[in-house]
């Protein structure tokens, strides 16, 4: 035998030999269990995160007190099926920001309405037909933009600070420029809230003390039909 054919030999026994090894370690493997479920990947977002965010997402320290999603509303009718608490995904953002600044000082946001779907927004005209109380649905307002949310602060107990008239108050004591109040508190705490909020970019009405729309640049300001997903 020449001395190539012996090494070419050898080696072919080597790989045999490698290979019954081989199904003698997989024969030795216990078989894999199979379980009677198979783990499901469930997206952390049921929404398009690209035009929608979730404040409740995003920091889930905020207060969420969605009155629309209960009766306890001036039109004293549940009008959402459950409430979530959606932004246009820069003025989400800021408004996390804003919250963050609060609570530095001890105090977070309280959230009261935010998106609020053109259906919506016809039901609530329907009941009230009065534009000093409910935009027209056909004009639209800045909650049917996803840019606008009506919201106060709460302490670190989660207690309302004083603003000097519920929300929905429709009446000259809920103007920004209101400052008879018997606590003197009332005009601080507003200026707390107005001066926050201005300083991420939103914008008070003249109004409404709890209603704030974010000035900036957001994906788009068309008045929007997005109904939200209440199975989760
Ligand atoms: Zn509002």
């Amino acid at each position: 035998m020449k001395i190539q054919t012996f090494i070419l030999c050898c080696m072919a026994a080597f790989i045999v030999n490698c290979q019954s090894n081989q199904k003698e370690t997989i024969a030795e493997t216990p078989p894999i269990e199979v379980k009677d479920t198979i783990p499901v990947h469930v997206p952390k977002f049921d929404y398009d995160t690209t035009k929608w965010l979730d404040l409740a997402d995003l920091d889930p320290t905020i207060v969420m007190d969605l009155r629309y999603a209960t009766a306890n509303n001036f039109v004293e009718e549940k009008m959402y099926e459950c409430g979530r608490c959606f932004m246009r995904p820069k003025a989400a953002r800021k408004l996390v920001e804003t919250h963050k600044a609060l609570q530095e000082q001890g105090f977070a946001l309280k959230m009261y309405d935010c998106y609020r779907p053109r259906p919506v927004q016809q039901k609530l005209w329907d009941k009230v037909p009065n534009p000093n109380y409910v935009a027209r649905p056909w004009k639209g307002s800045e909650h049917n933009k996803g840019v606008a949310v009506d919201l106060t602060i709460v302490d670190k107990d989660g207690k309302e600070l004083d603003m000097g008239t519920p929300y929905d108050f429709f009446g000259k004591e809920a103007h920004q420029t209101y400052t008879k109040f018997d606590n003197p508190e009332v005009v601080k705490n507003r200026q707390l809230l107005r001066r926050t909020l201005r300083k991420y970019g939103f914008k008070h009405i003249r109004t409404e003390w709890w209603h704030y729309s974010y000035k900036g640049k957001v994906v788009s300001r068309a008045i929007s039909d997005m109904l939200w997903n209440c199975e989760n």
